[in-house]
């Protein structure tokens, strides 16, 4: 994974060299306002989009892995339970709480085996415990609080119903938050049916919620493999309704469409993904010149990048240590891998909170911005024995490996936020000679012969996705924009959209930005007309060029 996500990032960079190359169609956007109060006129939605430039598909590709799993119809009850299905290289791509009110080991029952009904007499729904949907409310009411430029843009366009006729099939985490962008869609005039795009993520309080108020949700945390085809197959292949719209995030769901239900794929409208795996997904699909419907990429939006990557990380880092061991930071010292967005964030929360960071870095670039901002850059090798916590954060494999943990000192902490589990060897602790102790829920004390112990946490997985939240604002951010990204394709006349996959548009994420100033009452200043002719700018934007780096 960690090969493909490099390709990965040579991938955007061209595709924003493409982008940059059209800039002049900036020009058009001019006509959408975003006002004092960061509103916008929906109608100009379309003004917004209609000069993107077509993303071509670009030379390097990940490989696309062929996913024949296909869910058994009517599979023994231990194949139901067995839970095959890791957390999916697509499923960490996006980041959601994990927390669940309910212990889903409360009740053994599959969810197949249970016919539940909702107060309205419908059965079109399949989660762990229908009862449990006034708990799911509540904790939606609470991610809405946080949430106010969704919440801003659903009262906005609710008259509209620019999603009117639309029905869309999901495949997110399904958390309180996706509950508040779901119920967004709802209002906006779209039908839907979900379903979660990891096993272990959903709610179930917050899936028996929206199943009450009528969403199709097929989801139930603790999925078997078979249950996650099947709940994808339960929410495409339904009598009487049919898709023409997908929201995705990991690409499952659109590749399940593309493979069993071509005809009714043919005529799906758009496609919104928000993952670096289903985005490269559908760049092979594009490439192979099979991609028969206009996707959006939403996860390469300045607004996802940056917020998830450097201010999601800055904010759960220290939760997800401080969870699982009650560490205190003030004087401790760090070595953090990789200085990229998330390593920034990392960097900066421990720092503020007092402890003695190392940067390590393989990039001179990222490396002089690490001494700029005040951190000793070194090599791993060199402060292996002194530190008391390594957090990798790299997308890199074998980053910290067995001989440099068998070096650290007692009580050190080992912990990766990097997309793969890969970073750090965990692989290379399991051997005869070391005992593992479980002391927590993610908390592994990995104790070497001679009684020193390192404490190893998430098994070495993204610890904020594993064993803390993370912020309900950032999953806003992203919210918006994949709202305003369905609205956008759906509404799109026809021929706007080629079969091809484009980015989000600058102005559509200066847009998502400044819905969002409103939660801190931030006052933009505006251009003089003096000043705007002199930086050669359009007084509503955008304001950067496509290649700004921010
Ligand atoms: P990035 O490319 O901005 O940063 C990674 C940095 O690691 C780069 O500067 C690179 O030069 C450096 N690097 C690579 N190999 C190295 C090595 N062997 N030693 C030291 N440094 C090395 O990427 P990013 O946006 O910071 O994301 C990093 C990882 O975190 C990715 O896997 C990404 O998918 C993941 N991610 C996690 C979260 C989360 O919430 N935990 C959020 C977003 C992204």
């Amino acid at each position: 994974m960690s090969e493909a996500v490099g390709e990965a990032k040579l991938e955007v960079k061209q595709a924003s060299k493409e982008v940059k190359e059209s800039e002049n169609v900036a020009e058009k956007y001019s006509a959408m306002t975003v006002s004092k109060n960061s509103e916008m006129n929906m109608g100009d939605l379309s003004a917004v989009f209609s000069a993107v430039p077509t993303h071509k598909p670009v030379k390097k590709q990940i490989q696309f892995v062929e996913d024949k799993q296909e869910f058994s119809r009517f599979p023994t009850k231990a194949g139901r339970r067995s839970l095959s299905r890791s957390i999916s290289q697509s499923s960490t791509d996006s980041y959601s709480s994990a927390a669940s009110y309910t212990d889903s080991s409360d009740d053994e029952t599959s969810p197949r085996d249970k016919t539940q009904v909702n107060s309205k007499g419908s059965s079109d729904f399949c989660v762990k415990n229908i009862k449990q949907a006034e708990f799911g409310r509540r904790e939606i009411e609470i991610a809405e609080q946080d949430m106010s430029a969704l919440i801003s843009l659903r009262k906005r366009a609710q008259s509209e119903k620019p999603l009117a006729g639309a029905k869309i099939v999901g495949c997110t985490h399904i958390t309180a938050q996706t509950a508040v962008l779901i119920e967004t869609l709802v209002a906006l005039g779209a039908q839907c049916r979900w379903t979660a795009c990891n096993i272990y993520s959903t709610q179930n309080e917050v899936a028996a919620a929206l199943s009450e108020t009528g969403v199709a949700v097929f989801a139930w945390k603790g999925e078997s493999e078979d249950d996650f085809w099947w709940c994808i197959d339960r929410c495409v292949n339904t009598e009487g309704w049919q898709p023409n719209m997908i929201l995705d995030d990991g690409g499952d769901l659109t590749h399940w469409m593309y493979k069993k239900y071509p005809n009714v794929f043919k005529k799906i409208r758009g496609i919104v993904e928000e993952s670096v795996t289903g985005v490269h997904r559908l760049y092979q699909l594009s490439k192979a010149g099979k991609l028969c419907v206009p996707a959006m990429n939403v996860n390469d939006s300045v607004t996802k990048q940056k917020f998830d990557n450097l201010y999601c990380c800055r904010e759960s880092i220290l939760d997800g240590l401080k969870r699982t061991t009650d560490v205190m930071f003030g004087g401790k010292q760090v070595v953090v891998c990789g200085y990229g967005e998330v390593g920034k964030g990392c960097c900066a929360a421990l720092k503020a909170l007092g402890a003695i960071v190392y940067v390590t870095e393989i990039d001179p670039i990222c490396a002089l911005q690490a001494c700029m901002d005040g951190f000793r850059v070194v090599k791993l090798n060199e402060v292996i024995r002194l530190v008391d916590v390594i957090i990798t954060c790299t997308g890199n494999k074998n980053v910290v490996t067995r001989d440099q943990l068998d070096r650290m000192k007692n009580g050190s902490i080992v912990c990766n936020m990097g997309h793969s589990n890969t970073e750090i060897d965990v692989a290379s602790l399991r051997t005869p000679e070391l005992t593992w102790e479980r002391v927590r829920s993610q908390v592994d004390h990995v104790i070497w012969p001679d009684g020193k112990r390192i404490i190893l946490l998430a098994e070495g997985r993204l610890l904020n996705l594993s064993c803390s939240t993370v912020p309900t604002f950032v999953l806003s951010i992203t919210a918006t924009t994949q709202a305003l990204a369905l609205i956008e394709l759906y509404n799109a006349p026809e021929g706007r959209y080629k079969q091809d996959v484009y980015l989000l548009p600058k102005k559509m994420d200066e847009y998502v930005a400044s819905l969002h100033l409103a939660t801190f009452d931030a006052h933009l200043t505006e251009l003089s007309d003096e000043q705007a002719k002199y930086l050669g700018l359009n007084k509503n934007g955008p304001f950067k060029p496509n290649y700004y780096r921010y």
